[in-house]
């Protein structure tokens, strides 16, 4: 007999045959004997409707209220979750985030989780109960309600796993695990048998967005076995796993996109001490994670400054900017509002020279510029123009090799 955590994503539960196909995949976990916890998102498209009706409101929603609303989508799909279990004859208790207790820091709409209680949930196993939590929210400490960032059911899933010290948290998806790039819009793309923590970080925070990057963090800082699968087919999916030696040893082992990103150039920025700090220190202090930066060559005492930031948080950037640039004399501010971040990947690299220069020739040749780049150990990225991301993508993907890797499919 096991624990396990499972997790539904939107399109899992995105109607309501679809939710009674996932309590039948529950219900089977179950009658073999395990203890099951599952973690669902809203039901697709809801999250997306929700934030939308914040903007239809007002351009700049009270952060807490945000939240308020936004979470709602979970507090449905559990409950219609719940219900199907019950018809089906099975016992079943929903939580939502403060009934659990997943109690986080106080950054709506991006809160970290600090604390779970595990109580609540012990009870309902030792009273064979499956007990169903709404992914993506908890409470902070002053009893607000707080959601983790888009695609934050993953996070729910992974650090319940880790709380209850789980025997594996299962990610069902609607693809049948991760690949060696996003398979809808690359065919060719592979999917892994296994990936290790670091790269599927990687992967990650740079776009993949099959786990939310502080999943993956979970996973790797309290050793959860995460195995990502689909929910509509019972193949096997792709192990999350610490790196082993029958791991594939490639230089490049995936490519990702991101296309939530737009670009800022503070023009003609006085070139002295301080300036950096000056326009960085108030975006940060706004909880908005600045990407990739760029600094021009210093003429007649000035310089250019270019950066990006996610495409969710630009009005708010903006709006900071602007303020400091009128502050310390810049010329003017510019927007590229469609940028989107490629990515090549891989452990590999590391001990590989000659990577950059091909990926930066295979994008020339089709004509793409590259207008920014940074590199770590494991990866090199590069903004473009989001217009030719796909076509990005493709290429990179086929002239490192990708679409030979992987598992081979009958
Ligand atoms: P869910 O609603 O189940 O959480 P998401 O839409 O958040 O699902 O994540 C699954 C999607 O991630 C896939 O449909 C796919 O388009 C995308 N994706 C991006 N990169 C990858 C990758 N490397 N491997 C698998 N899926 C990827
Ligand atoms: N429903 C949330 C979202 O759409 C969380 C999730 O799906 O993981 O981002
Ligand atoms: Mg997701």
């Amino acid at each position: 007999m096991a624990l396990i955590v499972q997790k539904y994503g939107g399109t899992s539960v995105g109607d309501i045959e679809r939710i009674r196909n996932v309590a039948r995949r529950v219900i089977d976990t179950y009658n073999r004997g395990n203890d099951v916890v599952v973690v669902v998102s809203a039901m697709s498209g809801e999250t997306d409707r929700l934030v939308n009706l914040s903007k239809q409101m007002t351009p700049s929603p009270s952060e807490r209220e945000y939240d308020v609303l936004v979470a709602t989508g979970e507090q449905v799909s559990v409950a219609l979750l719940s219900m199907a279990l019950h018809s089906q004859g099975v016992d079943a208790e929903s939580f939502l985030g403060y009934q659990v207790k997943i109690v986080t820091d106080s950054a709506f709409s991006k809160a970290r989780i600090m604390k779970i209680e595990t109580d609540e949930l012990l009870r309902a196993l030792r009273a064979k109960k499956i007990a169903i939590v709404a992914g993506f929210q908890g409470v902070d400490e002053n009893n607000n309600i707080t959601t983790l960032g888009r695609g934050g059911s993953d996070t729910t899933g992974v650090a319940l796993a880790a709380a209850l010290k789980a025997d594996v948290c299962e990610i069902y998806t609607d693809v049948e695990g991760v690949y060696t790039t996003d398979p809808n819009i690359c065919p060719e793309a592979r999917k892994l048998e296994k990936i290790s923590y670091d790269e599927m970080l990687e992967m990650a925070s740079l776009g993949a967005k099959v786990l939310q990057t502080r999943s993956v963090e979970f996973a790797k800082k309290y050793g959860v076995k995460v195995m990502v699968l689909s929910s509509f087919t019972s193949k096997p999916g792709t192990l999350v796993t610490k790196e082993d030696e029958d791991m594939e040893q490639v230089v490049v082992s995936g490519v990702t996109y991101n296309k939530n990103e737009s670009k800022i150039t503070v023009i003609r920025v006085p070139d002295k001490p301080g300036i950096a700090y000056t326009v960085f220190g108030p975006i940060s202090e706004a909880n908005i994670v600045v990407d990739m930066i760029i600094q021009n060559a210093s003429a007649e005492g000035y310089t250019d400054l270019t950066f990006t930031v996610p495409k969710t948080d630009l009005h708010k950037a903006l709006a900071i900017v602007k303020k400091t640039a009128g502050e310390i004399g810049a010329k003017d501010v510019t927007v590229h509002e469609n940028i989107a971040k490629v990515s090549i990947v891989g452990v590999g690299m590391k001990s590989h020279a000659g990577v950059a220069s091909k990926m930066f020739k295979v994008l020339s040749d089709e004509g793409v510029n590259i207008m920014m780049i940074s590199t770590s150990e494991i990866k090199i990225s590069c903004a473009i123009d989001s217009k030719y991301t796909e076509l990005a993508v493709r290429v990179l993907h086929n002239a490192f090799g990708l679409d030979k890797l992987g598992v081979t499919e009958e």
